[in-house]
């Protein structure tokens, strides 16, 4: 079941909204033993890499696409690291309407790209990072009468919201602490609104970034100016906790221990909360839920670092 009929009475969806669907959200839930014992936390993973299209950016488009079909929009348009293109070419294609992507050129994964490319979406490649792209994103929008799906459209956090109400229901409770990366903020601002609206209490919440924000080698999360700073503060103003920050070596190590501790595989930028558990952010005895925002197969490229890491360690054995 879609996250459209699954949490429907949750979401601002009506009678006419069209019930768009990839069998988004129900993602699986995930104890983490290695962390949990190295940490003295009981650590869970929420892997997000099993959507559709292999990111958390599903839960948040299935919602705007849908409404922008119901408003009658011809197109949708977006700036993107890469998943949000993915997930919005992906889902413009369920229904049937145009999809355009704009991106810095050269700083997104091939891998999301070529999924954009597959599903249809006419690709623009810009100069200059994120901002620029989501500025000339909202020009496009403007130009062409296109919707624009980026997480400043409410509808995209409205959906990402419906990944509290599935923790909340797994555990049976709000865990004690949340984590998750922190790039533009949308996420971070979705969960809040998800638990305040559940009602059960919130998670401390740790929104994680990278040290070297502007040119961290984890693409989905080189974001220089966070959109949604205000709201995360807002969000953290209620739930405790603040925003940590780790450098792309602990993110490296966090990224490699999930993979070949754990079994999960995902892209670099989702091991953040890892990074930041593996650096105490949360007490023994304590539950926390990290966010693993994206599949592993969303950036191949950065794999050659795993390996990097690997031999260094090798060598430092011998
Ligand atoms: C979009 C994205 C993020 C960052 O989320 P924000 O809502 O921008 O903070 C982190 N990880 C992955 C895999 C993403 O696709």
């Amino acid at each position: 079941m879609g996250l459209i009929d699954r949490y429907g009475d949750r979401l601002p969806i009506g009678l006419e909204t069209p019930r768009l669907t990839l069998g988004e959200g129900s993602t699986p839930l995930i104890h983490a033993a290695v962390v949990s014992e190295r940490t003295g936390v009981d650590v869970w993973l929420k892997f997000e890499g099993a959507n559709p299209t292999g990111s958390f950016k599903d839960r948040g488009m299935v919602v705007a696409v849908a409404k922008a079909l119901e408003a009658g929009a011809a197109g949708v348009v977006c700036g993107s690291t890469g998943n949000t293109a993915s997930s919005c070419a992906a889902y413009a294609a369920r229904a049937g309407i145009e999809a355009v992507i704009v991106h810095p050129a050269g700083a997104v994964a091939s891998s999301k790209l070529m999924q954009a490319r597959a599903t249809g979406a006419r690709a623009v490649a810009i100069e200059g990072n994120f901002s620029d792209a989501l500025r000339e994103a909202f020009d496009l929008a403007d130009r062409e009468g296109y919707v624009q799906v980026n997480s400043t459209n409410p509808y995209r956090l409205e959906g990402q919201k419906t990944a509290a109400f599935e923790l909340i229901e797994e555990l049976g409770a709000a865990p004690d602490v949340l984590l998750l990366p922190y790039g533009g903020g949308g996420n971070t601002t979705a969960y809040g609104k998800g638990f305040v609206e559940a009602g059960v209490g919130m998670p401390r919440f740790h929104p994680v970034q990278s040290a070297e924000r502007a040119t961290t080698f984890a693409s989905a999360i080189r974001i220089t100016a966070p959109v949604h700073a205000a709201e995360v503060e807002a969000v953290l103003a209620r739930s405790g906790g603040e925003i940590l920050t780790v450098a792309d070596e602990a993110l490296l190590e966090a990224w490699r221990l999930l993979a070949r501790g754990e079994g999960l595989f995902c892209e670099p930028a989702s091991a953040a909360g890892i990074a930041a558990l593996l650096a105490g952010a949360a007490s023994p005895g304590e539950r926390a839920v990290c966010i693993v925002t994206g599949h592993g197969l969303k950036d191949p490229d950065a794999v050659a670092r795993l390996d990097q890491v690997a031999v260094e360690a090798l060598a430092g054995a011998r």
